[in-house]
């Protein structure tokens, strides 16, 4: 689908958001436990005064139905159980979603398990989507900001311990080097310190503001 780049950012995998969602194995419990997910295809809308977050839309491959991001959110009880995709109010279509790579891992071992049922089991949450987004409140006011400061502390907790096993546990054990005490007491205060930087660094992300037309505050 073509969207206009110059009204909207684009963002794909290869942005680092969704980039962090397919490699940090922490979020698999979010992904197949909670049902939280993220859209393959999000529009960021390049002006405006509105945060972050309010400025995401989630566009439909299959209507091109551009959702606004707080469809799908904890105030309206739809940021979870969304295991096959974001569904579409529009056009009833399942919006495709980005998968973390160790859930797609667990998924295909455990495939012979769940396999057989996976056409009956779609098919059961797909009749419970419509009645979940009847009553959508989408007014844009300030919501749950502590809830996403959480969010983002937990996430950056994560990416720290998932770095902190990458670089100072698997890495030198494929190399073939000593993992000394040494190491390990360094390890830990850096990446608990590097996580929640970039956690931080999301959250402000999230929150920023688009450009405006004319410099007013300026
Ligand atoms: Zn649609």
């Amino acid at each position: 689908m073509n969207y206009d780049k110059d009204k909207y950012k684009i963002w794909d995998w290869k942005n680092p958001a969704i980039l962090h969602w397919i490699i940090n194995p922490g979020l698999v419990i979010n992904e197949l436990i909670l049902g939280q997910t993220i859209p393959k295809v999000m529009l960021i809308e390049r002006e405006g005064k509105k945060p972050f977050y309010q400025r995401s839309l989630i566009p439909c491959p299959h209507c091109g139905e551009q959702h606004s991001g707080l469809k799908y959110s904890a105030r309206n009880k739809t940021a979870t159980k969304n295991w096959f995709g974001f569904y579409c109010d529009n056009c009833k279509g399942i919006i495709p979603v980005q998968r973390n790579i160790t859930s797609i891992i667990i998924l295909s071992i455990t495939f012979p398990v769940w396999g057989w049922f996976k056409k009956s089991i779609k098919q059961k949450w797909l009749d419970k989507q419509p009645e979940r987004y009847k009553n959508l409140d989408l007014d844009i006011i300030e919501i749950e900001k502590n809830n996403t400061t959480r969010n983002w502390l937990k996430s950056g907790l994560y990416f720290g311990v998932f770095m902190f096993l990458c670089m100072v546990i698997i890495y030198p054990l494929i190399r073939g080097k000593e993992i000394t005490l040494e190491d390990i007491m360094i390890g830990i205060p850096l990446w608990i310190i590097g996580g929640l930087a970039w956690g931080l660094t999301m959250k402000w992300w999230m929150n920023k503001k688009g450009k405006e037309k004319k410099a007013l505050n300026s």
